[in-house]
């Protein structure tokens, strides 16, 4: 099917966001969203395999009010059934999210996110983002993946970001950050690949004057202290915020936003729970970094968009809110952190 023109079914609400850009090869037919199959399993990074529960969790109540997942990664397949982009967005739509924005965030799921928003069918409610995670940004700079595949450098990873950043349906440069989980304090040249990586995310989102989200994984100091020194861009989004409310209060203070992942439902998450009544509702979003992070009852089976009430029930119990209040200040805060137009579907 030719890549152009073919985009009929959209009502153009959105303005069509998903329209075959300039920037594509020309004549090159755009595969439809039903034959990108995932990038990966989770299985096969997940150290816990076989041994989990892959049985999908049974479907919440709907939401009072819809909101959007602002962070998941249908590249990634999970879960005993196979679900399709449309069973995740079908399901997610039944209970209250009624849009998403995935991330690809190796080169491969990069690749894919932008076939997966240039496709002429991709569901109007889809938008993405894409960068070179920090522990890829590592491995950019050895040369090579875990398997020994050769990977190009880190620059000419970042410029194709860069390229595929302009296309349709992208919102927003992400994720990047800083691992210090995953980069030991011995593995200079992979810490510093990250920074390098992180430096140039942050210029490339005040570039194309969008939105940035970050991983910070145990490294909440060093984040702070490269987005105080470089200048954060305008709209700098926390992914799966993980800090305690001092962090949370320097982060609001700066203008910053706060994603929520299924990790504040976390028996042990005190200190997330903590962060969130510092803040309130002004500057939170939620997310559901699906597959992973599933919230509780179901923390360790697979993850999906439809979940996200069992996440916002927490942020409205934390917040001190009634539920509807609470989606509808995370839907504006959305809306406005991505520039998403349109009117509100309820
Ligand atoms: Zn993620």
């Amino acid at each position: 099917m030719a890549s152009r023109g073919a985009g009929a079914s959209y009502d153009g609400r959105m303005s069509s966001p998903h329209e075959t850009h300039p920037g594509s090869t020309p004549g090159a037919a755009a595969p439809s969203v039903d034959s990108l199959s995932p990038v990966r399993d989770r299985e096969a990074i997940d150290p816990r395999g076989s041994k989990r529960d892959r049985s999908w969790p049974p479907m919440p109540d709907p939401l009072p009010f819809p909101v959007i997942d602002n962070h998941c990664h249908l590249d990634f397949a999970d879960g005993d059934e196979q679900l399709s982009v449309r069973d995740h967005v079908e399901r997610a739509a039944a209970v209250g999210v009624d849009a998403q924005i995935t991330i690809g965030s190796d080169l491969e799921a990069v690749r894919w996110t932008a076939a997966l928003l240039a496709s002429p069918d991709c569901p109007e409610s889809l938008r993405g983002g894409v960068a070179i995670h920090p522990n890829e940004a590592a491995l950019h700079a050895r040369g090579h993946d875990h398997e020994g595949r050769e990977l190009i450098g880190l620059d000419e990873a970042i410029s194709e970001v860069s390229e595929l950043l302009r296309g349709p349906g992208m919102v927003v440069v992400g994720e990047t950050g800083l691992d210090w989980f995953r980069s030991s304090r011995r593995d200079e040249q992979a810490r510093q690949a990250q920074i390098d990586s992180f430096r140039a995310h942050i210029a490339l989102a005040k570039e194309l004057d969008l939105p940035m989200q970050i991983h910070d994984r145990d490294a909440h100091r060093d984040v702070l202290e490269i987005l105080d020194a470089d200048g954060a861009p305008e709209r700098t989004v926390f992914h799966c915020f993980s800090g305690d409310a001092e962090f949370a209060r320097e982060c609001a203070d700066r203008g910053w936003y706060l994603s929520f992942a299924g990790t504040v439902t976390f028996k042990n998450a005190a200190d997330l729970r903590g962060a969130l009544a510092e803040v309130g509702l002004s500057r939170v979003m939620v997310e559901t970094d699906a597959p992973f992070l599933t919230p509780v009852p179901y923390r360790g089976r697979p993850n999906s968009s439809y979940l996200i009430p069992l996440t916002m029930a927490t942020i409205a119990e934390v917040t001190g809110t009634d539920l509807e209040t609470a989606c509808r200040a995370v839907r504006a805060t959305t809306q406005d952190v991505y520039r998403w137009p349109g009117t509100v579907a309820a």
